[in-house]
């Protein structure tokens, strides 16, 4: 491939990181399932591969093309998502330096910070971030991240990317962005002026609820450099297996999204209009608080609408009369799914400042027919209700 010839996202979507195989002309990445190599004389590598911790050539495709697909200058490929986080507040904080957190971060990543960061010396603020005189306000000299989630996990708040990574550069301290919700379709961050976007590649990457696994992206090729030292040294990598569903899952995360945002988009409007309903929770209606912000920064709005109920017993009967949104975790997934967040991902944040209302229901909108869906939620509104 011609690499002076930007390619667009599709293109890059398929084809970064993978040359068709030069010994077979397999025009996929075999999975390498291998932990060794053997070295023609001590330290003669064949392509750089010595041990599968270190690197292994189905991983190195995915995160050459993960890097690719998010613009930046180097990937890395975790177990999970947990795992990425993890291994890039350990990279990057020591004990006693502070991290600037959303309010309504996802339920894991706040159980990382509050029960694993802090007894190991991190102190973390839970700030609104799309009020950005309180995130200004809750920096300190020893603040070494800004962390954004954007759209949040379940509450779909928006925060701006570029005026956040400009407080933060100011401060001296890094903008990460969890872009797990949007996709890197969806949404750019490292052009956007973040240093280092993390993903959940279980959810929209991979896309088929078939893998679990975790990425990190940075703009920054020296903290590229230190971020792969850690990810050997802490050991978290994704297997080539797992690896090589994720590339394939990428292959069509443009065509998915397109479908999943066209069918959240009309799951919202019938929500909106449902007297069932109290409020309907998707950066894509135009009184949503953050809409202004998320039109100037992401393509479409994704797959995840959340909605509030008259009560908790309301919402939990719509998550279990559904037929079609099967009741799970996750989301991101080819298959629609409805969850309680309060009751089920988000139980974890429950008595701390993340505490999710007990009337939300969450729906990760999937790409079936969206006749069926919206057939499915009006049956499940009207048995909850009835
Ligand atoms: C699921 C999720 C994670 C954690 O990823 P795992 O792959 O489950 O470890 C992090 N952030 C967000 C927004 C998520 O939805």
């Amino acid at each position: 491939m011609d690499k002076d010839v930007h390619q667009a996202f599709e293109t890059l979507a398929i084809h970064a990181g993978q040359e068709p195989d030069p010994v077979t002309g397999a025009v996929v990445p075999p999975i390498y399932q291998v932990s060794t190599y053997k070295q023609d004389g001590i330290g003669g590598l064949r392509g750089g591969y010595e041990y599968s911790r270190s690197a292994n050539p189905t991983r190195t495709a995915l995160e050459v093309c993960l890097a690719e697909v998010e613009g930046g200058v180097r990937g890395l490929a975790f177990a999970s998502g947990l795992a990425a986080e993890d291994a890039l507040l350990r990279t990057v904080c020591r004990p006693g330096d502070h991290v600037v957190i959303p309010n309504d971060a996802y339920g894991g990543t706040y159980r990382l910070f509050a029960k694993v960061g802090e007894p190991w010396g991190m102190v973390f603020d839970p700030v609104p971030l799309g009020d950005v005189a309180a995130v200004r306000a809750a920096m300190r000299p020893e603040t070494k991240i800004i962390w954004v989630e954007t759209p949040t996990n379940p509450l779909l708040g928006i925060a701006d990317i570029a005026t956040l990574a400009s407080v933060a550069h100011e401060a001296g301290a890094l903008l990460v962005v969890d872009n797990t919700f949007a996709s890197p379709y969806l949404q750019q961050p490292l052009a956007l002026g973040a240093d280092v976007v993390v993903h959940s590649t279980t959810k929209y990457i991979g896309g088929h609820s078939d893998v679990v696994g975790g990425a990190l992206v940075t703009s920054s090729a020296e903290l590229g450099e230190r971020l792969a030292f850690h990810q050997n040294a802490m050991g978290a990598v994704a297997g080539p297996f797992d690896a090589w569903l994720t590339l394939r899952g990428i292959k069509t995360l443009g065509v998915r999204m397109d479908r999943h945002c066209a069918n959240a988009a009309a799951v919202a409007d019938m929500l909106t209009r449902h007297k069932a309903v109290r409020q309907v929770l998707y950066p894509g209606l135009p009184d949503h608080p953050g809409h202004e912000v998320a039109v100037k920064q992401m393509r479409a709005f994704g797959g995840m609408v959340s909605f509030r109920m008259a009560s908790e017993e309301a919402a939990v009967r719509v998550c279990e009369s559904t037929r079609l949104f099967t009741l799970g975790e996750s989301l991101g997934g080819v298959e629609s799914l409805i969850e309680h967040p309060g009751r089920m991902t988000h139980a974890s944040a429950a008595g701390s400042p993340l505490e999710v209302p007990a009337d939300l229901v969450r729906l990760s909108v999937g790409i079936e027919d969206v006749g069926d869906l919206l057939r499915d939620l009006s049956g499940a509104l009207a048995a909850a209700t009835a």
